[in-house]
């Protein structure tokens, strides 16, 4: 997708804080960060949302997590807890339409979200 915001980082083509990559995914902090620690996980292939995640997706899921996980320890948020979040559509405020899991993490977390 040439025009998608999450495609062009992930090119290289807008500057973001790219704090893991590899063959499946690239993962950057958020621009407008809700926690200490905030950061984006999406895949390296565009992907609407994970309401297109189908069976044959499990994979690149796991990726998704496995580089999350990673990335909580990294930041050191691992042991306090952390929350993973995939927004879809608007109600949700989805505002990206390139899959991304938000790990957010450094606070203590309400419930329900808001
Ligand atoms: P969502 O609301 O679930 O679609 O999340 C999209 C997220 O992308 C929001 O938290 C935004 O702050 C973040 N975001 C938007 N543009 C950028 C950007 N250029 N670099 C990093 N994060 C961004
Ligand atoms: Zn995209």
């Amino acid at each position: 997708m040439t025009d998608c915001l999450f495609c062009k980082i992930v090119r290289g083509e807008i500057p973001a804080q790219i704090v893991h990559k590899d063959e499946s995914v690239t993962a950057f902090r958020d621009i407008n960060p809700q926690a200490p620690v905030h950061v984006l996980v999406v895949p390296n292939q565009h992907v609407g949302s994970v309401a297109e995640i189908g069976p044959g997706n499990g994979a690149l899921l796991a990726a998704m997590v496995v580089a999350a996980n990673r990335i909580a320890e990294a930041e050191g948020v691992a042991g306090s807890g952390y929350r993973l979040v995939m927004n879809v559509g608007e109600a949700a405020g989805m505002s990206v339409p390139h899959l991304h899991l938000h790990l957010l993490g450094g606070r203590k977390m309400a419930w329900p979200p808001g």
